[in-house]
C-alpha cells in the first residue's frame, strides 16, 4: 500500500492533490508541492554481561505483544545519539553512554492508516556506571527481556528491520 487512499486533497486549497513516486503530493490547481520525506528513528543495541540483548514488549499500536528495542523517533534539532539517550530515559528511566553507530536498516510503519517510511539507525550503547539504571518502563512497554539473538524468533520480532537486524547478528 501507499497512501494514496489518505492524501487526496491539497494542505493549501483543499482541491484535489495527487501522490506522486509514493512520496510528493502536489496539487495542479494551485500548485502547491510537498515531499514526504524518511523518518529517522533510532534503536538500541545494549548487551548485558552474558552478551543476551535488552529487548521490550510493545504495550501499543502498533504491533503490540511484539518485541522491539528501545528506541524512537528523532526529534527535530536533535542528533540521533541524543534521542537515543533521551527515548531510553524517556521509556526505561536509564542513562547510557558510549553511544556508537553500528547499522541502518529502512522500515514502514503503518500507525493511524498512514504508511510512515523510516530509517532506523541501530547504536550500540551501555549503562552508565554509577547512574541509577534501575528499570522503570513507562505506559509504552509491558515488560523489558533479555535474550540471546540466537533464540529471538522472527515471529515474535514487530518490525522487518529488527528481524533484519536479529538475523545479521545470528551470523556474525
Ligand atoms: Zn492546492
Amino acid at each position: 500500500m501507499d497512501n494514496r487512499d489518505v492524501l487526496k486533497y491539497c494542505p493549501r486549497c483543499s482541491g484535489p492533490a495527487v501522490l506522486s513516486d509514493s512520496r510528493k503530493i502536489v496539487c495542479a490547481g494551485c500548485g502547491f508541492q510537498m515531499y514526504l520525506n524518511n523518518a529517522a528513528a533510532v534503536a538500541a543495541l545494549l548487551f548485558d554481561g552474558e552478551g543476551r540483548l535488552m529487548a521490550v514488549r510493545r504495550n501499543e499500536e502498533p504491533q503490540t505483544g511484539l518485541l522491539d528495542l528501545p528506541g524512537g523517533f528523532v526529534e527535530f534539532g536533535e542528533t540521533a545519539e541524543e534521542a537515543l539517550a533521551r527515548e531510553l530515559r524517556e521509556e526505561l528511566g536509564i542513562t547510557v553512554c558510549g553511544i556508537e553507530y553500528y547499522r541502518s536498516i529502512p522500515n514502514n510503519y503503518l500507525y493511524g492508516g498512514v504508511l510512515y517510511h523510516t530509517l532506523d539507525i541501530f547504536l550500540k550503547c551501555r549503562l552508565e556506571d554509577g547512574a541509577d539504571n534501575k528499570i522503570r518502563t513507562n505506559d509504552e512497554i509491558k515488560d523489558v527481556v533479555y535474550k540471546f539473538p540466537k533464540d529471538i524468533t522472527e515471529e515474535e520480532i514487530a518490525f522487518d528491520s529488527m528481524k533484519k537486524l536479529i538475523k545479521s547478528l545470528k551470523i556474525s
